[in-house]
C-alpha cells in the first residue's frame, strides 16, 4: 500500500502506484486541459505531486512542452538566478565489494587498477584540486568494509579540511558513499560534512536486484530507506538520483519524487539536491548494454520537469555530459555543474587524465578556468560559494531562504566575492578580464542598499588579499 509517510521502502516507493502514475500519465499525455491546469499549478512555484509532474513529462502536445521549458527557465531564474556552484568529484578508493553491472568498480573486475589513496595522496590531490580554485568537493569510493571502513572516509575528510595550500581552502566536502548505518552517519555529520549524496541507480524492485546482483547493495530496501537513516543520523543535506539508461526513465522520475515527497512528509524537507546521471561507457562496461538509455531531448526534458515539480531542489549535472548538453541543462534548471573532474583514484595529480582507474568516461574534459570562463561568456556567475552550509543555513533553514526570496541579498553577493577570490587566485588573465567585468555589472542586481554597499567593501579587499567573507 502506498504510504508517502511510511519508513519502509516499499510503501514509499511503491511499486502499484507508480504504475498507476503512468498509466495515468500516459492516458492524459494529449489531455491539453488537464496539462494546461497542471502548468498553471506549477506557475505559482509550490511544486507538483509526483503524478501531475509525470502527466507533464508524458505529455505529448509540443506547444505545452514548450510551456513547460519556459516555465523551468522562469523557475530557475527566480530562485537560483544566473548562478552556477561549481564542484568537483574527488575518488578515494576503488575497491568495492559490490557486483553492480553498469560500474567499472565491480568486484568482479580483474583488469581495472585497484587504488586506494593514502592520507600523503589525499593531501597532494587536495593541493592540486585548490591550485585549480575549487572549494567544494564531492568525495567518492566504493563500498569495501575492509579497505574503506567509514574510519578511512573520516580520516579523508579530516586530511583535506586541514590542507590550506596558499589561499587554497577545501569548505564543504559532500560525500558519496555507499548507504550505512545511522551510527555512522553520525560519525559524518560530526566530521561536519555538507550532502550526503547516495543515487538510488533504480527505484525499480526487481531491476534494482538484478543489476545488483551480489554484495551489500543487493538489499533494496536498506539502499532505498539509507537518507532516512542519514536524517535520523542527523545530515540535513541529502542528494538523490537516479542513473538514466538502467530502467524506463518515466517509472525513475515518478520513483524520484515520490522519495522526495517521503523526506518531505517524514523529515519535513525534501532533497537538497538531485543528480541526474546517465550511464557512461567504462572499462568493461558497454551502456549499449542497458536498453534504457535516453536521447538529449528527453533528459532535457527530465530536467525542465524535475525543476518545475521540486523548485526549491537544487540539481546537479557531471562531467559525464557534453558541453553542449550541459548548456541546454544549465538553462532548463541546473544550478550545481563540476568542472575540470578526473573520475580516476589519484587522478588530480596526473599530468595526463588516467584511465586505469576512472568509474567512466569524462565527456567535458574541459580545465576548470575553461569551464569557469564559458560560464560566464553564457551570461552564468559561476560561484564557488559554501556559505551556507558554515552558516548552519542546512535543511530546511535553507529551503527558507529560497523561500523568502533572499537569495539575492545573500547568495548572489556571496557568488560574486567567491568569484573574485578566484579570479585573484587561480583564473588566467582572459578569464579575469571577462569576470572582473561581469561582477561590476551583476553589483547592481544586490537589491539591499546596505548589502550591496558591503559587497563592494569586500571585493576590494579580496583586491588587496583578504579572503573568505560571507553573508
Ligand atoms: N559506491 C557508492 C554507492 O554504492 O553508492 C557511490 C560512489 S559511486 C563512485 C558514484 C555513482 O557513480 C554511482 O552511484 C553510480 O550511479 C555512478 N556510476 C557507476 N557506474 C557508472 C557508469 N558506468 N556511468 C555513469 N555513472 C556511473
Amino acid at each position: 500500500m502506498y504510504n508517502a509517510a511510511s519508513l519502509k521502502a516499499e510503501e514509499f516507493i511503491c511499486h502499484e502506484e507508480i504504475e498507476a502514475t503512468l498509466a495515468y500519465a500516459d492516458a492524459h499525455k494529449h489531455d491539453r486541459e488537464l496539462i494546461g491546469s497542471i502548468i498553471e499549478k506549477a506557475a505559482g512555484y509550490k511544486g507538483l505531486s509526483h503524478r501531475e509532474a509525470s502527466v507533464l513529462l508524458a505529455c505529448e502536445e509540443p506547444d505545452l512542452n514548450e510551456k513547460v521549458c519556459q516555465l523551468a527557465e522562469q523557475i530557475k531564474k527566480d530562485f537560483y538566478g544566473n548562478r552556477i556552484v561549481m564542484f568537483a568529484p574527488l575518488y578515494l578508493s576503488n575497491y568495492c565489494v559490490n557486483g553492480c553491472l553498469y560500474c567499472p568498480y565491480h568486484a568482479k573486475n580483474k583488469h581495472i587498477a585497484r587504488k586506494k589513496l593514502t592520507q600523503e595522496e589525499v593531501r597532494d590531490e587536495v593541493i592540486a584540486l585548490q591550485d585549480m580554485g575549487h572549494k567544494r568537493l564531492a568525495i567518492e569510493a566504493g563500498e569495501d568494509p575492509v579497505n574503506n571502513p567509514i574510519e578511512y572516509i573520516l580520516d579523508c575528510i579530516k586530511t583535506i579540511y586541514s590542507i590550506h595550500h596558499k589561499n587554497g581552502d577545501i569548505r564543504r566536502v559532500n560525500v558519496n558513499i555507499a548507504a550505512t548505518t545511522v551510527e555512522n552517519y553520525r560519525k559524518l555529520k560530526e566530521a561536519g560534512i555538507g550532502t550526503y549524496i547516495l543515487f538510488q541507480e533504480t527505484y525499480h524492485k526487481e531491476s534494482y536486484e538484478h543489476l545488483h546482483p551480489t554484495g551489500p547493495k543487493h538489499n533494496y530496501a536498506y539502499h532505498t530507506e539509507a537518507m532516512d537513516r542519514a536524517m535520523e543520523g542527523g545530515i540535513d543535506d541529502v542528494g538523490l538520483g537516479v542513473l538514466f539508461g538502467l530502467e524506463l526513465y518515466r517509472y525513475e522520475f515518478a520513483g524520484l519524487l515520490m522519495h522526495a515527497e517521503h523526506l518531505e512528509a517524514v523529515h519535513g524537507v525534501g532533497p537538497h539536491t538531485i543528480s541526474v546521471p546517465r550511464v557512461k561507457h567504462a572499462d568493461d562496461i558497454d551502456p549499449e548494454a542497458f536498453d534504457n538509455s535516453i536521447s538529449d531531448e528527453i533528459f532535457e526534458k527530465i530536467i525542465a520537469c524535475i525543476r518545475v515539480a521540486v523548485p526549491y531542489t537544487g540539481m546537479i549535472i557531471s562531467t559525464r555530459e557534453s558541453e553542449e548538453v550541459r548548456a541546454k541543462a544549465l538553462r532548463l534548471g541546473i544550478s550545481q555543474i563540476s568542472g575540470g573532474s578526473r573520475t580516476s583514484v589519484g587522478g588530480y595529480t596526473e599530468e595526463e587524465r588516467p584511465h586505469d582507474t576512472e568509474q567512466f568516461d569524462v565527456s567535458d574534459q574541459r580545465t576548470l578556468d575553461e569551464v569557469v570562463r564559458w560560464l560566464m561568456e553564457g551570461g552564468f556567475i559561476p560561484s564557488f560559494c559554501t556559505a551556507c552550509y558554515r552558516e548552519g543555513r542546512t535543511g530546511d533553514r535553507f529551503m527558507q531562504l529560497c523561500k523568502s526570496r533572499q537569495i539575492l541579498n545573500c547568495c548572489h553577493p556571496n557568488a560574486l566575492m567567491t568569484l573574485q577570490e578566484y579570479l585573484e587566485d587561480y583564473a588566467s588573465p582572459e578569464t579575469k578580464a571577462i569576470g572582473e567585468k561581469l561582477i561590476a555589472a551583476e553589483l547592481s542586481n544586490i537589491p539591499n542598499e546596505k548589502v550591496r554597499s558591503i559587497t563592494i567593501d569586500h571585493l576590494a579587499a579580496i583586491k588587496e588579499g583578504s579572503r573568505d567573507f560571507r553573508f
